[in-house]
């Protein structure tokens, strides 16, 4: 994003790229080089203030305070699970709130941090708390970046080595804030910024064919993960209003991932979760087989966190083991995802739902 000329409002720098960096800088007289330099104190040394860019000419950080200003979101709340996942909240510049999780996995291995593109979220999923809240606003890039930098230096802080995933599966449908999640992924990769390698992040979406090809073609290295959770049209349609009315059932969603991978080479991640008596059969697996065939994919099954008021429960462990075998005898590959943090209700958009509540 760039500086928009004779604009008067004040600006926000964490929304512009390095390019409209070197732009506002050169617009206020200044050599484009101290763009880069604002560029590595606001995403490389996380400034709070232009204060602190001691390398900037006073005159200069002094214009930029006047003409400026550096959002950043404020912790509310931050609540640990006894198996180790974190989750926060915090409050933007707007004065809404939005969630980050860190999972860290049992084999100290793997730190994740989930982070939200949107608070509140347009897609209304008939079993997901953010689903219930609507849509409000989308994030900007620095809001987006931000909390995947939080949750870095947590795990720094808590467990003696920072993140190895980022993904996005907070609050919010990423596709649906599609300038400011690219900006984002460019900022994680940035050297300059998190020096995150874009292999390690995986962005997921309810599944919006168009978007999804935009995603192949805009290709920012990143690996694409759809929210499936129904083998077929019709009961896709009972819990993911957003695929409703599409006559052709899975057909053009199916059609976008084999131009993504096709594209991009990468194969595409199915989650599944399982919702007990609806969709976690050994016919629901098999026909889920057959959806594999067709696209160069994996399946990540889920164990389902119960909302509290909506009409879900989670499967039991014998039926996610059979589905599981039905899956990895056809030659799917499959792995399990099991709930983490059901103590500080880590689902998406439990926290927010249950700070409401307080
Ligand atoms: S599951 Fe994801 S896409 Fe669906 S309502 Fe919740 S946040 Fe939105």
């Amino acid at each position: 994003m760039q500086p928009r000329e004779g604009d008067t409002a004040p600006i926000n720098v964490k929304t512009l790229d390095l390019g409209g960096l070197e732009m506002l800088a050169q617009s206020m007289g200044q050599p484009s080089y101290r763009g880069r330099q604002l560029f590595e104190w606001i995403y490389g040394k996380h400034a709070q203030s232009f204060k602190e860019m001691t390398n900037l000419p006073l005159a200069f950080r002094e214009a930029l305070a006047a003409r400026c200003f550096l959002e950043s979101a404020a912790l509310a709340a931050l609540k640990t699970s006894q198996d180790g996942t974190a989750k926060a909240l915090f409050t933007l510049r707007s004065g809404r709130q939005i969630e980050t999780v860190l999972i860290p996995e049992e084999s100290a291995e793997r730190f994740t941090a989930c982070v939200s593109s949107q608070v509140g979220c347009a897609m209304g999923c008939t079993f997901c708390a953010t689903g219930l809240m609507g849509f409000s606003q989308n994030l900007t890039p620095g809001e987006i970046y931000d909390q995947a930098r939080f949750m870095d230096a947590l795990a720094r802080k808590r467990f003696g080595r920072g993140l190895t995933n980022i993904v996005y599966m907070g609050m919010g449908e990423p596709l649906l804030n599609y300038a400011s999640v690219l900006q984002s992924l460019a900022l994680f990769s940035d050297p300059h910024a998190m020096d995150f390698a874009a292999r390690r992040i995986t962005v997921s979406t309810v599944g919006l064919a168009r978007r999804i090809r935009a995603f192949a073609d805009d290709d920012p290295g990143a690996n694409l993960a759809v929210s499936l959770h129904a083998p077929t049209a019709e009961k896709r349609s009972q819990i993911l209003p957003v695929s409703r009315g599409h006559a052709t059932g899975l057909g053009p969603l199916l059609e976008s991932l084999q131009y993504y991978t096709r594209r991009t080479r990468r194969r595409v991640t199915f989650e599944y979760c399982l919702f007990l008596g609806f969709n976690d059969t050994t016919g629901d697996a098999r026909t889920l087989v057959d959806i594999c065939r067709r696209v160069h994919s994996k399946v990540n099954l889920i164990m389902y966190n119960p909302v509290p008021g909506l009409d879900f429960a989670r499967t039991t462990e014998a039926r996610l083991n059979a589905f599981a075998r039905t899956l990895a005898d056809a030659g799917v590959t499959v792995t399990v995802r099991r709930s983490r943090g059901q103590d500080i209700d880590a689902a998406c958009g439990q926290l927010f739902a249950a700070q409401q509540q307080a």
